[in-house]
């Protein structure tokens, strides 16, 4: 089988969980194919006078949950199947993590770092001008996700209140903390990995402490998983962006240190006491943990023999295709699924949602407390499932996502024909 394309390899995930759940024919069909998607054009004017036209997408995948829930993602690689694809993913997600949310996911195809932060905030304000229809608290929340931050939230939260006319705080997650975002956002994603990862080291009976490590992407997420790792007492041995890797035989030491550094120069690359690698050579390293963090795709058929990590442990979205699955699990590598390792962002965003509709504010140990409990109940859950079905993780994950998707959809449909 060829590799296919992110939306395609996500409905080949659902197929087989699907088939070993006996799923009802109809919702499997509603679930293949999102429920409406919206593209819109974005006509522009730069600093300098020159007019650009930029393509938007808003794709809701299902609400049998809840409000559709999931980022915006300013990257120029960004298109409808894509954006299929991860509004796929966050439906699952947010029902294995077991928050009241379905799945949805937008962005435009554009590369923000071109931008300057007026023309960043005027395409972001013109983006939710022709989305304000489409979203709301409590039909369908966004979040950041790759190239957008708090800061771009903030400005959709001021253009969507001033189009409904009232302010409204709960139209999109991941806001600045002081603007009502929630204490704990940031490091969510990362941090809800870690616990993810330290849980199924206990369920495997294996002692993390000391264990060495390799995070693609020192972003948002890859970074806080390092950092949680490394004060845990694992070894952080290399880390990557889009612009190079580095190694550390004995591990990174200076966590705080590196992140200013890359703060500073826009790269991992060069720190003091690191040797400078190949970047796609992180994939390959003889490592305990390897912790994809960047983009779809970057396991695959060309190098997925050559991944020595037993643990993968997937941070980005989608970043194993089918094809290299089935080699990393014929050699005995064990993968701690997206849709369950990286939820630890959508869950806390969840807690800011609820947090802001209910006028409470709870303090950064109360979100990690909550949030610790989550992901480790569903890790729990899924290796259960997967222990109960003979399959592996990312099935068990489907299959958990799926049974809770049905149930409710079971209640609607006593409710209305379909
Ligand atoms: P980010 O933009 O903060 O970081 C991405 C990092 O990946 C950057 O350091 C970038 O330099 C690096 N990168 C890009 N291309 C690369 C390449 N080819 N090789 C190595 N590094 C590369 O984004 P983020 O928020 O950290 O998101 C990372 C991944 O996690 C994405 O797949 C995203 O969808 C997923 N994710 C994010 C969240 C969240 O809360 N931010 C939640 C769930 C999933």
């Amino acid at each position: 089988m060829s590799e296919a394309n992110p939306w395609v390899e996500s409905k080949l995930q659902l197929k087989k969980a699907a088939d070993k759940l006996s799923l009802d024919p109809l919702l499997y069909a509603s679930l293949t194919e999102p429920d409406r998607y919206l593209e819109v054009s974005l006509p522009f004017t730069g600093d300098d006078g020159k007019i650009s036209v930029f393509k938007g997408y808003r794709v809701q995948h299902n609400n049998t949950r809840g409000p559709y829930k999931g980022g915006l993602r300013f990257h120029p690689d960004v298109s409808l199947d894509e954006v299929k694809a991860l509004a796929f993913w966050m439906t699952f997600k947010n029902a294995v993590i077991d928050i009241p949310f379905g799945g949805g996911k937008g962005g435009i195809a554009v590369d923000p770092h071109k931008l300057t932060m007026p023309e960043l905030e005027r395409l972001t304000r013109l983006f939710t001008r022709k989305l304000a229809d489409s979203i709301g608290p409590k039909k369908d929340v966004p979040a950041p996700d790759v190239g957008t931050n708090p800061q771009v939230m903030s400005w959709i939260v001021d253009e969507y209140s001033k189009v409904a006319g009232k302010k409204s705080l709960a139209v999109v997650t991941g806001k600045p903390v002081g603007q009502g975002g929630s204490e704990g956002r940031t490091e969510a994603t990362g941090l809800g990995g870690f616990y993810c990862t330290v849980k199924s080291l206990e369920i495997l009976g294996k002692n993390p402490k000391g264990m060495t490590v390799a995070v693609q992407g020192f972003g948002n997420v890859g970074s806080y998983f390092a950092k949680f790792a490394h004060e845990y007492g694992l070894k952080v041995v290399a880390v990557s962006d889009s612009k190079g890797a580095i190694y550390v035989r004995d591990g990174i030491e200076d966590m705080g240190g590196l992140e200013r550094f890359k703060a500073e120069t826009g790269s991992v690359r060069g720190f003091k006491g690191a040797k400078n690698i190949p970047a796609e050579k992180i994939l390959e390293l003889p490592v305990d943990i390897l912790a994809p963090a960047a983009l779809e795709e970057v396991i695959c058929c060309e190098n997925a023999g050559k991944i020595q990590a037993p643990l993968v442990v997937e941070l980005a979205n989608g970043p194993t295709s089918v094809v290299a699955e089935k080699t990393l699990l014929r050699g005995g590598k064990i993968i701690l699924p997206d849709i369950l390792a990286n939820s630890g962002g959508v869950a806390v965003s969840y807690y800011e949602w609820f947090q802001n509709i209910h006028h409470e504010k709870w303090d950064k140990s109360l979100v990690f407390l909550r949030l610790k409990k989550k992901i480790e109940r569903a890790t729990d859950q899924v290796f259960e499932l997967a222990k109960d079905y003979d399959t592996d993780l990312r099935t068990a994950s489907y299959i958990l996502a799926l049974q809770r998707i049905e149930e409710r959809w079971q209640k609607r449909r006593l409710r209305h024909v379909v």
